[in-house]
């Protein structure tokens, strides 16, 4: 099916069945019974959507590689790294809370980065790659399981509570992941379902 003709859609508000007709570059569909907001295609959304998947990519690189933050208490520093803080506590004998830690926060953005941009590069270059449904099934199956965001504010409202007792410095690594989770949320954002599915219909074989 070319990527123009209407396929059938059901609107996720109201189950208004629909056909969705082509939707030129800074349109925007919405449902015509309740207003539900239905896809958008944005101006050149696949080069904008890969530039902020790279930052995003050499961000969280930097968020992982430098100290998150440093505290000082009683003449003792400490510093923490991101993966470090995992390890310290899956050593302390709480694996499940580690890997809860390391995986919404590294491990799951780090992945749907890596299926973007697989999906992203072939299809900016209108190649047909046998990953491309399957890797965007996942990467929208893995959404609900990214938590930057959650972090940073997590890591904001903690600093509240730890500045009472002990002088925190943040690190390099934190500004990179907050500029990451900006990068990331933003690439994730641009990516809009039906326009991502009727590219890779125009591009398969
Ligand atoms: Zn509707």
């Amino acid at each position: 099916m070319p990527a123009s003709s209407p396929e059938r859609t059901a609107c996720l508000e109201c189950d208004l069945l629909l056909r969705l007709g082509e939707v030129r570059a800074g349109e925007r569909a919405t449902c015509p019974r309740c207003g539900h907001f239905l896809t958008a295609r944005g101006v050149d959304w696949q080069t904008r959507s890969l530039a902020f998947a790279l930052a995003a990519a050499v961000l969280l690189v930097m968020a992982n590689s430098f100290p998150f933050l440093s505290l000082y208490a009683s003449g003792l520093e400490s510093v923490m790294t991101l993966p470090r803080s995992a390890v310290e506590l899956y050593r302390q004998g709480y694996p499940t809370i580690a890997v809860l830690v390391l995986g919404p926060i590294v491990v799951v953005p780090a992945l749907m980065l890596a299926i973007l941009l697989a999906v992203l590069l072939p299809l900016r270059a209108r190649r047909p790659a046998p990953w491309l449904v399957p890797g965007s099934k996942l990467l929208f199956r893995l959404g609900p399981w990214s938590m930057a965001e959650v972090f940073l504010i997590g890591v904001l409202v903690s600093m509240v509570k730890i500045g009472a007792m002990a002088k925190v410095v943040l690190g390099i690594s934190f500004w990179a992941y907050a500029g990451f989770a900006i990068c990331f949320t933003a690439a994730i954002a641009t990516l809009d379902r039906v326009q991502l599915w009727r590219e890779i219909e125009a591009t398969s074989p």
